[in-house]
């Protein structure tokens, strides 16, 4: 997913030196003492997104958000340790992960066991992009049988929000992005429409509800813009709608919008 790249750009902050990568699959080589969940030889997938099974977020059956995150980018273990360096100075890690490594150690809360047929290449996406697209659909969404969605951003996280509403059920799902190089993709994972905000000088939130009859029941910015939120929130129904931000944050920026859009009914969550 893109996380890594906001990085290099600057968009998101983080201590360096760092070894980036969040979205991986691999094969415990050995575990520290006390390590129970896990045994050399299984196959895993690391968590940028832990479960420490303790803490309130765990317990809480709506929560998935583990105070052990390194969402303020502390860059070191639970122990407050790195263990990669660089000619003896420090080389950080990235969201308690660090896997564009051959090698990369981690908390025992920040690794799931999976199925010993499952094949890497592939599950490394349950990571982060599609475990992220498709939550952000079906948890943190809902999106109901029959409605209509708009997904703003047609990249590897946009593609699995598009299959969670498929699979909610949607009638209708429209794709938007500026490379329409985008739109084979995502129509083969069941978009129904895809548009580009180029081919009108309208604002997006006008195009999407005359090609819908006004009736988009819920947006997902998946891009992480903050036009593009304001945009996706206007895009959804001034009444029920709801609007998930789903593309990261561009760090140190405030966002400005028109609370008229919320004061209708409008729900805006983040994910
Ligand atoms: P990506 O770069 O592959 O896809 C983004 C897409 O948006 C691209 O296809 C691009 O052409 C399009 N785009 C850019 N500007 C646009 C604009 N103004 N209007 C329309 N389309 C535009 O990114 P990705 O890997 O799919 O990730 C998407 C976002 O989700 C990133 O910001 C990433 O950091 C974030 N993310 C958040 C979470 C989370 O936990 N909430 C998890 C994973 C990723
Ligand atoms: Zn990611």
């Amino acid at each position: 997913c893109r996380t890594d790249d906001h990085v290099i750009k600057g968009v998101m902050v983080t201590k360096f030196p760092v070894i980036l990568g969040h979205e991986a699959a691999g094969i415990v080589e050995s575990i520290g003492e006390g390590v129970t969940t896990v045994k050399p030889g299984d196959k895993v997938i690391p968590l940028f997104l832990p479960q420490c099974r303790e803490c309130n977020a765990c317990l809480n059956p709506d929560g998935n958000l583990c105070i052990k995150i390194d969402i303020t980018g502390r860059g070191v273990l639970d122990d407050g340790t790195t263990r990669f360096s660089c000619k003896g100075k420090p080389v950080y890690n990235f969201f308690n992960t660090s896997t564009f490594t051959e090698y990369t150690v981690v908390n025992e809360f920040s690794v799931a066991k999976i199925d010993d047929a499952a094949p890497l290449e592939k599950v490394c996406l349950i990571g982060c992009a599609f475990s992220t697209g498709y939550g952000a659909a079906i948890k943190i969404g809902k999106v109901t049988p029959g409605s209509t969605c708009a997904v703003f951003g047609l990249g590897g996280v946009g593609l699995s929000v598009i299959m969670g509403c498929k699979s909610a059920g949607a009638s209708r799902i429209i794709g938007i992005d500026l490379n329409k190089d985008k739109f084979e993709k995502a129509k083969a994972v069941g978009a129904t429409d895809c548009i580009s905000p180029k081919d009108s000088t309208k604002p997006i939130s006008e195009v999407l509800s005359e090609m819908t009859g006004n009736t988009v029941g819920y947006s997902f910015e998946v891009i992480g813009r903050l036009e593009t939120m304001v945009d996706a929130l206007a895009s959804c129904h001034m009444n029920y709608g709801t609007s998930v931000v789903v593309g990261a944050p561009p760090s140190a920026k405030m966002l400005t919008y028109d609370p008229m859009l919320l004061f209708t009914g409008r729900t805006w969550k983040g994910c």
